[in-house]
């Protein structure tokens, strides 16, 4: 490995010469105390930045194996060294100067979410990170003297001051871990007590505004109703009380700017750890629930929505169901069976986002419309055999109609923040009603969309215009991406959360593209052994080029199929 003074000889030999010459510089060299990684040097100062990364031996960095060894605990003292070296470089990012990027340092910002993320990572005790530079130039002239700025002063400090453990605040690293083993007992406790979400008394829900996942402030702490307060006992926090909801169906009532939807909110965000004084550390939910939502105009590929959906007017097949625009109804109904068909065992449903007449039917219209003419069996009348015989809870926000009190385990209504268990309440009102009246219920069972009867669900990639590996994406923010011709919208892809995670869906759909470019293949197969794979060799695995970017973040196998599912480009 070439060393810090063969680098300086290098750049020595480099200034005032042409741009490209800053392609010699890649290679691995050893600091003092590190190896710094030139992956991928910029063709010119207007291109997207040069990849660097930084790799602090074991011994050096000076962890101990307990604070890296288990997963959830790797993944936090991650992404704290990761914000901590950020916060360090940020006020480095052009100070170095010169003509378009020169002197751009780009680290990774983690928002209130701790996820897994290429930025950072603790391989084996080694600390691992990656960003951004952009090499500086004068004009289209390498300015070699900026970039050693770079290299030898900046880089080294913010490393010195953030990936070794002797230099980090200790009583800080700590803290961060015993949250995280806090956060995983939560998760392990929901399993013991057969909960689906924990929310702890005193925990923040809402957001300080629509662009700011920061808390709100001056809140109204949330507390739970006495009838669903459990106990739990974490290892530091120790006692911690709180709403434990119990698997089921569960309501969310309450007139309207109560707070359903902040409370539906924070446990859709609760299939992730949170940050300290983020105000929802401990509002953990079970991490497969998927929120589904209407989503008029989304593309459907081969899905059987037909317990939900059935004789339709155009005379269109629902257990194999395919459109380019589907409906409000039929579009909630194939994200319901697609979320199941992922593996959530917890639907999250919130009525400000759903199309009504998926959600129920009234009796007056049941009569005025004859059943045989209305085509969508509500979501009403198949909830309860879904949880019953299929063990799919769901919790659901419904403030304006009273139907889903004939199928509800449980029922709590929020009250100026405060929360009440109103089911005693909606028994007694329920006594003398008439029981669900089940006139347009399909002729097909929700079962119809599990097990091995289900035909596998076989698809295709249909149009690259292009030599798959040729291929071009490109990312729009968190919301979507192109892939090739088509676009691929997620914006309603509720629970994804971080724009990496958005760039880590472009590379899943890039390595299932090539793998369905030939033939059909079953397509719940593939994403399967995706994710076990990126489970078992990192995200790197995403990754065939020499270096690996630095903007990945961990997704859930719900986010992929939710990806997948909306690519338009398949048959
Ligand atoms: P709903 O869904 O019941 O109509 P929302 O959840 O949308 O109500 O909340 C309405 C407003 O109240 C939002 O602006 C939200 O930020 C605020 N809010 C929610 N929960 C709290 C709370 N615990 N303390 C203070 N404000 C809150
Ligand atoms: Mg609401």
């Amino acid at each position: 490995m070439k060393s810090q003074t063969d680098l300086e000889q290098m750049l020595r030999s480099i200034d005032h010469r042409g741009y490209p010459a800053y392609k010699d510089l890649r290679g691995s060299y050893q600091f003092v105390g590190y190896v710094l990684g030139i992956d991928h040097v910029q063709g010119d100062p207007f291109a997207a930045p040069s990849r660097l990364s930084v790799r602090v031996g074991k011994a050096q960095a000076g962890f101990a194996p307990e604070m890296y060894e288990k997963e959830h605990k790797r993944v936090a003292l991650s992404d704290h060294l990761l914000r901590v070296f950020g916060r360090t470089l940020a006020d480095y990012t052009f100070q170095a100067k010169g003509s378009g990027k020169s002197g751009l340092i780009g680290v990774s910002r983690p928002g209130q979410e701790i996820l897994a993320r290429t930025a950072c990572e603790i391989q084996n005790g080694d600390v691992l990170v990656r960003f951004e530079v952009g090499f500086p130039a004068n004009g289209r002239t390498i300015n070699a003297g900026e970039l050693h700025k770079i290299l030898f002063d900046y880089i080294p400090q913010a490393v010195k001051r953030s990936l070794f453990y002797k230099n980090l605040r200790a009583e800080e690293v700590k803290a961060v871990l015993e949250l995280a083993e806090d956060e995983q007992a939560v998760r392990e406790a929901l399993f013991e007590k057969g909960l689906v979400a924990f929310v702890a008394n005193g925990a923040i829900l809402p957001r300080e505004s629509g662009v700011s996942q920061k808390p709100m402030k001056n809140a109204v702490a949330f507390t739970s109703p006495k009838e669903f307060e459990v106990e739990l006992t974490l290892p530091h926090r120790g006692a911690v009380k709180g709403m434990g909801i119990p698997s089921g169906i569960t309501l969310i009532v309450g007139g309207g700017y109560h707070g359903k939807s902040t409370l539906l909110k924070a446990l859709e965000q609760g299939v992730y750890n949170h940050i300290a004084k983020d105000g929802r550390e401990l509002v953990i939910t079970r991490d497969d629930a998927v929120k589904v939502r209407a989503e008029d105009g989304r593309a459907v590929k081969h899905v059987n929505i037909s317990p939900f959906i059935s004789d339709l007017p155009n005379g269109k097949d629902t257990v194999d169901f395919s459109t380019e625009d589907a409906s409000g109804s039929t579009s909630q109904a194939a994200n319901v069976v697609e979320a199941i068909r992922a593996g959530a065992k917890l639907l999250l449903i919130d009525e400000d986002t759903c199309a009504t007449n998926f959600m129920v039917r009234d009796e007056l219209m049941q009569q005025v419309v004859s059943p045989e003419k209305e085509p969508i069996t509500p979501f009403l009348l198949q909830a309860r055999e879904l949880y019953e015989k299929y063990g799919v809870s769901v919790i659901l926000v419904a403030g304006s109609s009273g139907a889903y009190f004939h199928i509800s385990d449980r029922v709590i209504q929020m009250d100026n923040y405060k929360t009440l268990d109103i089911t005693a309440r909606v028994k007694e009102c329920m006594e003398g009603e008439p029981p669900l009246e089940k006139l347009s219920l399909s002729k097909t069972p929700i079962g119809a969309i599990f097990g091995d009867e289900v035909k596998k669900r076989m698809v295709k990639v249909g149009r690259l215009e292009k030599k798959y590996d040729e291929v071009k994406v490109k990312q729009f923010g968190k919301d979507s991406f192109s892939f090739g011709r088509d676009n691929v919208d997620l914006s309603f892809v509720e629970q994804l959360l971080d724009s990496e995670q958005t760039t880590t869906l472009s590379y899943c759909l890039k390595a299932l593209a090539e793998k369905l470019e030939k033939a059909p293949q079953d397509i719940e197969a593939l994403v399967e052994e995706l994710d076990k794979q990126i489970r078992r060799e990192g995200l790197a695995s995403l990754c065939k080029g020499s270096y690996l970017p630095a903007t990945l973040a961990a997704v859930r196998k719900q986010e992929i199929y939710a990806c997948v599912n909306r690519y338009r480009g398949l048959i």
